[in-house]
């Protein structure tokens, strides 16, 4: 069985290979971006899941770059949430709203998605040790929460995952680690048993946040990766990029809460696209996302309606876009 690692080196990282794989066309290979400025990065399992000679598919709009990268919008911007301003406490750290922070224990994820809103900036830290970042949440006793963000916290090793963890572990104040991730849906062989040994013995309560924007991101393994989480009574919750041509339908947005709930996994946020300069061909207008939310409410039970929010700089949480009554 070829581990995770091996896994990640048989990615797409060439556009030639991965168009190719595609069996691209002349007219859609006129559409993709050969000198992406955010470099190509496929899981084989992703790209397998792209139909040959096509660029509409939702997966290959998520991963494939495309000319509609280059359009010039004056709103989208490298950076507009701010976060290489106040809020960036450490090199890693980012402290935006009370009681909890954001540590990018890495910049590499598994996979690229195009519309990333931190496709555009460095935040490899050298320091794996995380001294300064310890530093900070020890001395900060308000904080109960710490996300582990990037990037992916699961590209880093085993050694520095579980050394960073031990060290959370350890900070009296704290009460929940939380993980964004993306790898479970694109090398979901990345929950090995020796993870779930170093999780399970965490005194902390972990919660999974995983990044997931269609249905078709769901299979077999994917689920029994997640089940391997929720078998630890890990909270797996879901969150979503609303996205033009990927998920910008009811019908698709039910896919997805209904393939969630019945893998015990709650949908948690649906979030308006982040105003970053080479994703404005993704964007969908709010008051479309709202109309959405409210047909996915009279289609779904509440618990699998996920909260469709918005990120503004200096607001100190998520801006709700709608309120539902249940
Ligand atoms: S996995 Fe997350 S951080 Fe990485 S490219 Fe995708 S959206 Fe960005």
């Amino acid at each position: 069985m070829k581990t995770w690692r091996m896994l990640q080196k048989e990615s797409f990282t060439k556009l030639s290979d991965l168009t190719t794989y595609l069996e691209l066309t002349q007219d859609n290979l006129e559409l993709v971006d050969f000198s992406p400025h955010f470099p190509c990065l496929v899981p084989r399992r992703l790209a397998e899941k792209i139909p040959k000679n096509c660029l509409t598919h939702p997966m290959a709009r998520q991963f494939v770059p495309l000319k509609e990268e280059k359009w010039e919008s004056p709103d989208f911007i490298e950076d507009p949430l701010c976060e290489q301003g106040g809020v960036r406490v450490t090199p890693s750290l980012l402290h935006k709203y009370d009681g909890r922070l954001l540590l990018i224990a890495t910049g590499a994820c598994a996979m690229h998605c195009r519309y990333c809103f931190r496709q555009h900036f460095s935040y490899q830290s050298e320091d794996k040790s995380f001294t300064q970042e310890l530093d900070y949440i020890r001395q900060n006793p308000t904080l109960h929460e710490v996300i582990l963000s990037g990037g992916d916290p699961l590209s880093l090793s085993d050694d520095h995952l579980e050394n960073l963890l031990m060290h959370l572990d350890q900070i009296d104040h704290l009460q929940v680690i939380r993980f964004h991730s993306r790898f479970p849906i694109g090398i979901p062989e990345r929950i090995t048993d020796e993870l779930l040994t170093i999780l399970k013995r965490l005194k902390k309560q972990i919660v999974f946040v995983v990044h997931i924007n269609c249905a078709d991101e769901y299979d077999e393994e994917v689920t029994q990766a997640l089940r391997k989480l929720t078998a630890l009574s890990i909270p797996v919750l879901t969150q979503s990029v609303l996205l033009k041509g990927v998920n910008d339908s009811a019908l698709a947005l039910k896919a997805l809460s209904l393939a969630s709930i019945s893998r015990g996994i709650l949908p948690y946020y649906l979030h308006k696209l982040d105003k970053i300069r080479g994703a404005a061909h993704f964007e969908v207008g709010e008051n479309e996302g709202i109309a959405l939310i409210k047909e996915l409410r009279k289609q779904v039970p509440g618990y699998a309606v996920p909260q469709f929010v918005a990120e503004y700089p200096k607001e100190r949480s998520k801006t709700p876009l709608i309120v539902l009554q249940n």
